[in-house]
């Protein structure tokens, strides 16, 4: 574990020292182009520099000449940057994490960005950033379902409709008042695309989320309760579990439960529905197949916490592909 974090540090140096470097470059681009920024830029600097030294010093007598002289030189910076058609934005490094510039560091704790980029290597959801470039809500595409209804029933398109409108509305509006959501529907009918259109808006704005295939979950609750795993498998990363913003649980009912399984993962939604953390659960079974597996005794007890959405339809992958 000790090693993960070391491993993510030196990747968030990289990130950020590369965008340091690209910032850098683009700055003597724009220097050569216009003469008289970089004198510009070095004079506010310095002014910055010396205003710090005397406020040091506990000398206020000059701070607001030197902060006037500060914001002429902008004004005329600005200015500058404008008639030649550039802005400052182009050589301020370009970090990935507004919130702590890809330090991983945030107020004295990791920062939300570093768990998650932890996460995605303990909970094996290395590929999560790359699918959700691809799949989000802006590329989701309601003609691929069928707009065929059946008799007195809704069309898979109609379905479809409403579920991407509450969804969106549910990533805007994400918070304490949240539900906990529930997608049932047959394979490849839109309910893991569904998710990934979620996690990518909702990790967008910060909100920490573990996104776990079922059977994998199940997997880590069971070894993180074997001591030939503590060296491997942090504490603090279990416990995640319980405290992340949101919790995705991805093809429930495909793993191999056992009664033991049922009862860890019952706990662990019991404990987030208890302290207002949410879930969202996406199966291919039925309530009735469920109901055939341990999972009733689950379900009976915390369905009434979740918002159910049927998925329907045929399988839209084929369409894809
Ligand atoms: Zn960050």
């Amino acid at each position: 574990m000790k090693y993960l974090i070391e491993q993510t540090a030196k990747e968030f140096e990289k990130k950020r020292t590369y965008a340091e470097k690209e910032a850098e470059i683009n700055k003597n681009k724009i220097y050569k182009e216009i003469k008289e920024l970089k004198s510009i830029d070095k004079k506010i600097s310095d002014l910055g520099m010396q205003s710090l030294q005397l406020l040091h010093a506990g000398d206020f007598s000059n701070k607001k000449e030197i902060f006037a002289q500060i914001e002429e030189l902008k004004e005329k910076k600005t200015a500058l940057l404008k008639e030649y058609k550039h802005s400052e934005k182009e050589y301020l490094p370009k970090y990935h994490c507004s919130i702590c510039n890809d330090t991983g560091i945030a107020g004295g704790q990791y920062c939300v960005c570093f768990k998650q980029s932890i996460a995605s290597k303990l909970y094996s959801q290395t590929c999560l950033e790359s699918i959700l470039e691809k799949e989000n809500f802006e590329n989701f595409n309601l003609e691929l379902f069928s707009n065929k209804a059946p008799k007195g029933g809704k069309s898979p398109r109609a379905n479809m409709k409403k579920i991407y409108q509450d969804c969106v509305m549910y990533t805007n509006n994400f918070g304490e008042n949240s539900a906990n959501l529930f997608f049932t529907g047959s394979t490849g009918v839109g309910k893991t695309f569904m998710i990934n259109c979620i996690a990518a808006d909702l990790l967008k704005k910060g909100i920490y989320i573990i996104y776990m295939i079922s059977s994998d979950l199940i997997d880590l609750i069971r070894k993180s309760r074997l001591s030939e795993y503590s060296s491997v498998i942090d504490a603090s990363f279990v416990e995640a579990l319980n405290s992340c913003d949101l919790l995705i649980i991805d093809d429930l009912g495909t793993e191999n439960a056992t009664d033991y399984a049922v009862d860890e993962l019952f706990n662990l939604l019991n404990k987030r529905i208890l302290s207002n953390k949410k879930i969202i659960i996406s199966t291919n079974l039925t309530l009735n197949e469920l109901d055939d597996m341990y999972y009733i005794r689950i379900f009976s007890r915390i369905m009434g916490c979740f918002t159910p959405y049927n998925f329907i339809g045929n399988d839209i992958r084929i369409k894809i592909n």
